[in-house]
């Protein structure tokens, strides 16, 4: 039998346009449809079945593959028993607990190094920080890196960076990485961004599941989601893609991160109530598919949860309770998070204390794709432990330089004889140790690209001064 996840694989080695073009009728068993230049076209649709009724299903084995969607996600105790035991490559550490709020201070062992938490995670989408070499940003106290599935599958490639021998050696950065699952984009294309999906009032839905129905700009839609998993055209080519709880493991397993994400599903926030509900069984499902396949070979790498259910308690809480419930190493807060700082702020403060709870409060948690400082303020003393986000890279390249006093817009004329003022009074960065504002706003100006260079280091400097004076703070018993 070929297994799920060198079914997948085989395809997409073989191809990018591994599956025929589909429609509404066909849509529902594109499996049957699939096809490659491998054997696998021939046992596409009895794999999937065959995992499908292992993991999801304590029907007889005669039930057709449809049951999986009907079905509940397995329990904790059909997980192995060794699953549950410590790891000896990864482990967190809590060092210290604030008495003032849920703060607390601690240390994430990975196989590539120390993670000292509260921690900034900077994003390299394309395993390169936009404007910053690795080792400059690792001198800032630059410690784990985020790089995006999604796009280095599609380019160059997770079979490449595995034959370069890993993300590590490929970009010969040797501290720790994490990776997602890729779901996060593939839905964004679906739904638009996060930002365009709040700001559209949820008109923005191009996500299909098998309507033929055309998107806004009057194309096919770009996605088609099924409980086997994701199918999405790729933005380089237009060819189809397909990403399942399974595929999207072999691909981090050969990317080699340090910790890694399984599959789930990113619904809008504007969602009505019975689709978010339909939503999160679906990513439970699919986190316990990928869980699964990473117990298969876990590689030395460790595996986060995605806690879902948008704004909603009681579907919060059901993700919390069964997630923390199954042998994941550490927590990731995704889904919609909420219509603003405000919201985040709520949600935070009712979910965070569920993370409290038994041996769960010893798991590190770490907050999908948002990191302004504000965000950061309020997710620390709520107990998070790591937050991502490509916000400082991507504010300097738009001229916005952060500082302890807010941040500046260098393209202001007023910076412009700013002779010998560093744009942060305290800052050591490299950026800072040899230019100043005036000559910062001219390469602005200029629209030279050592400005964006420039910019980003500062700026990824200011974040991880940010985090250790956050982390001294809690220490020192103010926060
Ligand atoms: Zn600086």
């Amino acid at each position: 039998m070929i297994s799920v996840g060198n079914f997948v694989t085989k395809c997409l080695g073989a191809s990018f346009a591994a599956t025929k073009p589909l429609n509404s009728a066909n849509y529902h068993h594109y499996h049957h449809y699939h096809h490659c230049q491998n054997q696998c076209h021939q046992s596409g649709y009895r794999t999937s079945y065959e995992v499908g009724s292992r993991l999801f299903s304590t029907k007889p084995s005669s039930t057709p593959p449809t049951g999986a969607e009907e079905s509940l996600p397995p329990e904790a105790s059909d997980f192995p028993e060794w699953a549950y035991e410590p790891r000896d490559f990864f482990r967190f550490e809590i060092l210290h607990q604030s008495e003032k709020s849920q703060a607390r201070v601690g240390r994430i062992h990975t196989p590539h190094g120390v993670i000292d938490t509260p921690s900034y995670v900077a994003v390299a989408t394309n395993a390169a920080l936009k404007g910053v070499d690795f080792r400059d940003a690792d001198q800032t106290g630059q410690q784990l890196v985020f790089s995006n599935t999604y796009h280095l599958m599609l380019h160059p490639g997770a079979e490449l960076i595995r034959d370069a021998g890993g993300i590590h050696k490929f970009t010969n950065r040797k501290g720790p990485f994490i990776t997602d699952s890729g779901g996060f984009q593939v839905f964004s294309l679906a739904y638009g961004s996060v930002h365009e999906e709040l700001s559209s009032k949820g008109e923005l839905k191009r996500a299909s599941r098998g309507s033929k129905r055309a998107n806004s700009n009057g194309s096919a839609n770009p996605v088609k989601v099924s409980e086997n998993g994701v199918i999405f055209r790729s933005y380089r080519d237009g060819s189809k893609f397909l990403l399942t709880p399974e595929s999207t493991v072999q691909a981090q397993k050969d990317i080699g991160a340090d910790i890694i994400i399984p599959l789930d599903e990113l619904p809008p926030y504007h969602i009505d109530r019975n689709a978010l509900v339909e939503s999160v069984d679906r990513s439970h499902r699919w986190e316990a598919r990928s869980l699964n396949e990473h117990l298969k070979n876990i590689n030395n790498q460790a595996m986060y949860c995605v806690v879902h259910g948008g704004v909603d308690r009681e579907l919060r809480t059901k993700s919390v309770d069964y997630l923390t419930s199954l042998p994941f190493d550490g927590y990731a807060i995704g889904g919609s998070l909420g219509n603003g700082k405000e919201e985040l702020k709520e949600l935070l403060d009712w979910m965070m204390p569920q993370f409290d709870e038994g041996e769960r409060q010893g798991k590190p948690r770490h907050l999908l794709g948002i990191a302004d400082e504000e965000s950061i303020r309020n997710a620390v003393v709520r107990g998070i432990d790591t937050l991502d986000s490509c916000y400082p890279t991507r504010v300097a390249r738009h001229g916005s330089l952060l500082t302890r006093n807010g941040s500046i817009k260098i393209k202001s004329r007023k910076y412009s004889r700013d002779f010998g003022v560093k744009i942060d009074e305290e800052c050591n960065c490299t950026t800072c140790q040899h230019y100043d504002r005036a000559y910062l706003w001219h390469l602005f100006k200029a629209n030279e690209p050592l400005f964006v260079t420039l910019a980003a280091q500062h700026n990824i400097h200011y974040m991880n001064d940010l985090m250790k004076d956050t982390r001294q703070s809690i220490i020192d018993g103010e926060i």
